[in-house]
């Protein structure tokens, strides 16, 4: 059997113990007869797996008892939309922070639903920064700010949670959550698409504080894009997205087992790194990203000879190190790195860098 390093943007790698283990289960979930994509999810067998789920994500992130967990399904993009329907209230205006492709279609979204103010904006700098924390000054009418904490595309990312006050701090985790530990009462909303460091596409993970969760919403909103509906059914008002829900929670045994998100910060870091001095180190690759802006999970850079692009793509497949291409809207290449990429694959690709620079040169 081969397994490549794939450094996917998403759906990314998933950590082989987790995805041996759910071989192992896959045709007799614990004696059950049957695999998890065949039981009810009102079943005591799955519930018993949700809830394994949520109290280990709870341990996890140490997520007070004043927020809810909720397993939804529709993407982070779901939530651009989720989050003004049920927050805005009697407000008509929120705070949006702009710092890259996913917080702008997050604001697109939410124009559709109330006044945006952007508080800042970095698209003059081709999204290679974020806004310093003494440069915002946010509308203390709004009824919530929003912030994309890692934009996955120019691989850039907050080193601090910005401070909001009383209005409640929105935040896209998607390619960020469970890198480290966060402190989740500086949130209001914390939502994210698994399909990066959580689990297979499909399922959304929303922490939200109690108090955010609206029973009094217009009567045309539909059930569905309701937070209360979810969370007054335990996100079972309809059938759950139970095999990403089940994946999840070998997940987060995986990390719990690997000693916890202070244990995977350190890796992460060292594998930032590691890929950072690489490229710095070098006259052949180029990042563009202010470097204490720099994300720990998508590292983007350049050859400083781009008709060698489609070369170094083609070898690096060769070589088991696959899916290194950028986004198609900034070109060049993206190593991903999300928590199941090992080290050895960070090493692997750096490696594989440094030879092909040489060769090239
Ligand atoms: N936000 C961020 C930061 C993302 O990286 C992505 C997906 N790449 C999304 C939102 C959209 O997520 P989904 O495809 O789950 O709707």
């Amino acid at each position: 059997m081969t397994r490549v390093y794939n450094f996917s943007a998403g759906p990314a790698m998933l950590p082989t113990e987790v995805l041996q283990r759910a071989q192992a289960e896959i045709l007799d979930w614990n004696g059950s007869g049957m695999s998890v994509m065949e039981m009810s999810h009102r079943g005591k067998e799955f519930m018993s797996i949700a809830e394994k789920a949520e109290s280990d994500l709870r341990k996890l992130m140490a997520i007070p008892d004043n927020y809810r967990v909720l397993f939804l399904q529709g993407g982070a993009s779901s939530q651009f939309a989720m989050v003004p329907i049920n927050l805005l209230r009697d407000k008509s205006t929120a705070d949006y922070l702009l710092t890259g492709q996913w917080s702008k279609k997050a604001i697109a979204e939410g124009k559709r639903y109330c006044d945006v103010n952007i508080i800042a904006d970095t698209s003059d700098t081709n999204f290679t920064t974020v806004p310093s924390a003494e440069s915002l000054d946010f509308n203390g009418d709004a009824a919530y700010v929003h912030y994309t904490p890692n934009e996955t595309i120019v691989g850039v990312e907050y080193p601090y949670i910005p401070d909001t006050g009383a209005v409640p701090l929105v935040a896209d985790m998607s390619s960020t959550i469970l890198s480290r530990p966060i402190d989740v009462e500086k949130f209001g909303v914390i939502y994210a698409g698994a399909q990066k460091n959580i689990g297979p596409a499909g399922l959304t993970l929303v922490i939200i504080r109690d108090d955010l969760i609206s029973q009094d919403l217009p009567e045309s909103v539909p059930s569905m894009f309701r937070y209360a509906t979810h969370a007054e059914n335990g996100s079972m008002y309809n059938t759950p997205p139970t095999f990403g829900w089940y994946l999840a929670g070998l997940v987060f045994e995986w990390l719990k087992e690997l000693g916890g998100l202070e244990a995977m910060a350190e890796i992460n870091q060292r594998k930032a790194k590691l890929l950072y001095d690489t490229i710095d180190n070098s006259v052949f690759y180029e990042n563009p990203v202010e470097p204490r802006n720099r994300s720990w999970m998508n590292v983007p850079f350049t050859l400083i000879k781009p008709e060698l692009d489609a070369a170094f793509l083609a070898e690096a497949t060769q070589a088991g190190l696959t899916t290194v291409k950028g986004h198609r809207s900034v070109g060049g290449m993206r190593a991903s790195i999300y928590n199941a990429m090992p080290e050895e694959g960070v090493k692997a690709l750096v490696d594989f860098m440094e030879a092909f620079a040489s060769r090239n040169h």
